[in-house]
């Protein structure tokens, strides 16, 4: 059974936990900031011994070096992207698997944020990193629209229940970026209204599901690259 727990850190990112009760074994996604996912590992009396990293960005990867230099984790993350960020010891490509504690992750090459994005796809959880954001999806640093498209098309056949942990607390923004899209669509004014609810709690809206993206999420829903370069265009100017 794995526990995953989301990490506020920075101004809006999340550094996700992940354990595995069965083995005691713990890893921490994307440790852009290493007090945060030490002290979130050792409130709960959990040790990270594995770091997995989905892009380069140092909102993702700086933290790497202190957590190793902590725990003795060992590091998992694109070997395409080995020469951007410190401490990647296991450089991974897309179809490669990799244990996390009882559970095998699956690595899939998802393009379009930045060239070498990888996810990590195991027991029924996805990490996405920054490719796809509940309501949203990354900007394009370094890929293509079609890239990007292909990688959440790829992203939307995962079975409905897989949920899906983004990096960034981006919902409301973008549920009222698609709401003034997309007027009297019920499934995004539906969204709108709950993650307002969640946020005015402050609480997480994170993470959500592949069945409630292909529902409310119009990255996910475009028919095809030009229709997604569109709207990520129109996003990118929202205010
Ligand atoms: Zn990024």
């Amino acid at each position: 059974m794995m526990q995953a727990v989301a990490l506020p850190a920075l101004s809006d990112n999340y550094v996700w936990l992940l354990h595995d009760e069965n083995s005691g074994h713990t890893a921490v996604v994307d440790p852009g900031d290493a007090q945060v996912a030490l002290d979130g590992a050792a409130a709960r009396g959990w040790t990270i011994d594995q770091v997995l990293i989905t892009h380069w960005h140092p909102d993702h990867t700086a933290g790497i070096p202190a957590v190793v230099a902590a725990t003795g984790a060992k590091v998992w993350g694109p070997e395409a992207e080995r020469d951007k960020f410190a401490g990647l010891d296991h450089g991974l490509a897309d179809g490669d698997k990799v244990q996390v504690g009882s559970a095998e992750a699956e690595v899939w090459h998802v393009p379009g944020h930045t060239l070498g994005h990888i996810a990590f796809i195991l027991d029924g959880h996805a990490f996405v990193g920054d490719t796809l954001f509940a309501g949203g999806c990354g900007r394009l640093f370094e890929g293509t629209p079609d890239q990007m498209h292909a990688s959440l098309q790829r992203l939307g056949t995962l079975p409905d229940e897989m949920i899906v942990y983004p990096a960034h607390e981006y919902t409301l923004g973008n549920y009222r970026f698609l709401a003034a899209k997309a007027p009297g669509d019920a499934a995004i004014e539906r969204r709108l209204a709950e993650v307002t609810a969640l946020r005015d709690a402050g609480r997480p809206t994170v993470p959500t599901t592949i069945a409630e993206e292909r529902a409310s999420n119009l990255f996910l829903r475009a028919d095809n690259a030009a229709e997604f370069a569109r709207l990520r265009a129109a996003k990118d100017s929202f205010r």
